[in-house]
């Protein structure tokens, strides 16, 4: 009897197309998988690389100063990002001037706090959401292949933190994809996406799901931060003429009183947080921390639980 009565050749030829393809997409999901799997032992073993994105050249450094320099003193990399470039942020001056002058304070802050300072040419005051900046967040997190990856959350004051916050959201899954900017080759490992702290409670308040002791290095941070002069001894967009002095002493008191600002602006995270604190410190030293920087994981990249978690922030 001929065979091809139960089974026609042209339906031997779909079946083994068929298995063929099955076998494939085996093979695929296996190989990805593979993949998947050398590329987190990979990070493993190798120093963590973490990427920030601050709307303006001061946002990362305030925000997470303090963890960045505890990453770099650990041999990790660090690298923050200023998604505009100042350009408006002062009460006299602005423009490419300017500009040029915020790019100089955050690469001398950066220099302080062991880290890599980048400055996008986007003007202040004027991001928007749009595919080109989201291709442009893409490639930085991909050619940075990032295992962590901060930003603002979306609900903040400034349009240009929420756009940053919308811009990094949205590069959240899309840094995986390889048909997306398929001129930098996606990351096969999805990083944690974490937002900065701020005290906006619409449509929901942050939640401080990673809570840091900075207190190794908080003179460090102090130090970077009074670099940054144009924003906090002139006071920045909503300074004037009455925090500039050319008497040394004036400027001096001006520099003690910025950095005394920014202790206690820590002082008032760390009595926020203390709660949370107590989930990553024993609860006597949690009682006693003065010196916090906090973090929400955001619902898009990877989900670490605890034991990632401890292995990203290697500091408890
Ligand atoms: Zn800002």
């Amino acid at each position: 009897m001929n065979p091809t009565h139960f089974l026609s050749l042209p339906s031997v030829a779909r079946l083994t197309r068929a298995a063929a393809a099955a076998i494939a997409a085996g093979a695929l999901t296996g190989l990805l998988s593979l993949l998947a799997a050398e590329a987190a032992a990979a990070s493993e073993s190798r120093p963590l690389r973490v990427i920030c994105f601050g709307a303006h050249p001061d946002d990362c450094e305030i925000q997470a100063g303090g963890v960045a320099a505890m990453w770099a003193a650990q041999g990790h990399q660090v690298k923050l990002v200023s998604v505009t470039n100042g350009d408006i942020g002062h009460w006299r001056e602005a423009g490419g001037p300017l500009a040029l002058r915020r790019k100089a304070e955050v690469e001398a802050a950066a220099k302080v706090l062991g880290v890599t300072a980048q400055v996008l040419d986007l003007h202040d005051g004027e991001l928007l959401p749009t595919l080109e900046n989201r291709r442009t967040i893409t490639r930085l997190i991909r050619d940075w292949k990032a295992d962590i990856v901060m930003g603002h959350r979306p609900n903040d004051y400034h349009p240009d933190h929420r756009y940053t916050g919308v811009l990094v959201q949205d590069a959240a899954y899309m840094v995986t994809v390889p048909f997306w900017c398929p001129d930098t080759p996606p990351l096969t490992r999805n990083p944690v996406f974490l937002y900065f702290p701020d005290s906006f409670r619409k449509p929901n308040p942050f939640t401080a799901d990673i809570v840091v002791n900075i207190e190794p290095v908080i003179e460090r941070k102090l130090d970077a931060l009074s670099l940054l002069v144009s924003q906090f001894q002139e006071g920045g967009a909503n300074g004037g003429p009455h925090l500039v002095s050319n008497n040394p002493a004036q400027q001096a008191e001006r520099t003690r009183q910025v950095r005394e600002s920014f202790r206690n602006r820590q002082k008032n995270l760390a009595q926020r947080f203390r709660t949370e604190a107590a989930q990553w410190y024993p609860a006597e030293k949690a009682a006693t921390l003065q010196y916090l920087e906090a973090f929400e994981i955001c619902e898009y990249g990877r989900r670490p639980d605890q034991a990632e978690l401890k292995r990203l922030f290697p500091f408890f």
